[in-house]
């Protein structure tokens, strides 16, 4: 059974009532329990439980430290193409939004990356928007088997895609697949998703089960908080997890928590998820599943990234462009618009109204534009060890 019938049988609204009513004694009762179920983590996202945060955060920090040691893991998105054939309402990469788009050669990929590991990094996610002309899957193979010559991890967060199409992109070195469902909430979902396939909610939704069939070794996942109730979210996200433990056993799970950022298109969020029930929601994620990763980005502010580096989360990004060549400078000389998927060269006036810094559109604006160094830095001065590298094909040979 996949988890669209598994989850298509979940009472989450009942859940979500659950976590309002639940009381502090509640709360406190499944903060104690060493195997949490479902119930539990709504009594632990609940109102009451907020009151607990202090007793929430030191457990989440105990068991992280138990199960990954101080270690904070960090990686980079490289973004190879901003083309898309959807329109997502909150998205700056949406089709009909119109921004400078290029999709980077295997060359100017690879530079990107030359550039990426001369900071350190030696773990990449490879990420793009949904169009097969420019983003098929034999080009996304091409730049792994290329990048994966020089750097150990590769992963992807790109349009889902068939079994039979992630194939190539496994063999060419490829270890990890991140996919969102962006929102577990199907109206939310079909107002969001105006055009293109992404508007399939349960095509999207299996996308996890497909990669693992075609050999990822890492599957990431995760809502986008601001779309629809977070309680919600949150909830659906953690059976989502509990299902591909259970079924796709032999890859390491990681769970996003993105909040919306400010975007082209100006999409301002539907609901909102404030700092401390961001925490609360990375301590209960913790304790519900001590051995998952939890991912935090350059979405969110420096003070609350360092802040969250000692209660939960275990890989981060840093120094993160969301464009194109954000890193050198690559395909610059490539920009166009595109429509109804024909590229369209930019205008000498375009040119010059768009100044000497032109670069194509990033898909959301970051709001901690520190250095690698410097975040590698501050997480040694928290005592923690920064790590670059997250996987080794060695190791993998030797657990063979
Ligand atoms: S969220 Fe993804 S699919 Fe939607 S417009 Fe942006 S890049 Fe395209």
């Amino acid at each position: 059974m996949s988890f669209v019938k598994e989850f298509n049988l979940l009472p989450l609204a009942g859940l979500v009532k659950y976590s309002l009513a639940a009381s502090a004694a509640d709360a406190s009762e499944s903060l104690a329990k060493g195997t949490l179920s479902l119930s539990d983590f709504a009594r632990l996202i609940s109102p009451a439980a907020a009151e607990l945060l202090e007793p929430l955060c030191r457990r989440s920090q105990q068991l992280t430290q138990q199960r990954f040691g101080k270690v904070i893991r960090l990686f980079a998105p490289l973004y190879l193409s901003n083309e898309c054939i959807n329109n997502c309402k909150y998205c700056g990469f949406s089709r009909d939004n119109p921004i400078l788009r290029v999709t980077l050669s295997v060359e100017e990929a690879r530079r990107e990356a030359r550039s990426l590991m001369a900071h350190g990094f030696r773990n990449i996610l490879l990420v793009s928007g949904e169009h097969p002309k420019f983003v098929s899957s034999g080009y996304l193979a091409e730049c792994v088997r290329a990048l994966h010559e020089e750097v150990p991890s590769v992963s992807l967060e790109v349009g889902p895609m068939e079994a039979e199409e992630y194939r190539p992109i496994v063999q060419a070195g490829a270890d990890g697949l991140v996919v969102y469902q962006e929102t577990y909430a199907r109206s939310v979902y079909a107002d969001m998703h105006t055009a293109g396939p992404k508007r399939n909610f349960e095509w999207r939704m299996e996308t996890p089960e497909r990669a693992y069939a075609a050999g990822f070794r890492r599957l990431g996942i995760g809502a986008l908080f601001g779309l629809s109730d977070w309680r919600f979210e949150a909830l659906s996200v953690a059976a989502h997890a509990d299902y591909l433990l259970r079924h796709c056993w032999k890859a390491q799970l990681t769970i996003s928590l993105p909040r919306l950022r400010p975007c082209a298109g100006e999409f301002q969020p539907l609901t909102r998820m404030n700092d401390r029930e961001l925490v609360q929601l990375v301590c209960a994620f913790r304790l519900m599943f001590p051995d998952v990763g939890l991912v935090l980005s350059t979405r969110e502010p420096a003070k609350l990234r360092d802040g969250l580096v000692l209660l939960g989360i275990t890989l981060m990004s840093a120094g993160s462009h969301t464009e194109p060549g954000g890193y050198t400078g690559a395909g610059r000389e490539k920009l166009h618009h595109t429509e109804r998927g024909r590229i369209v060269e930019l205008g000498a006036s375009e040119w010059a109204s768009a100044g000497p810094d032109v670069h194509a559109t990033g898909q959301f604006d970051i709001a901690d534009d520190r250095s690698p160094q410097e975040v590698a830095e501050l997480i040694r001065k928290l005592g923690y060890e920064p790590v670059w590298k997250d996987w080794d094909a060695a190791l993998v040979r030797v657990e063979e």
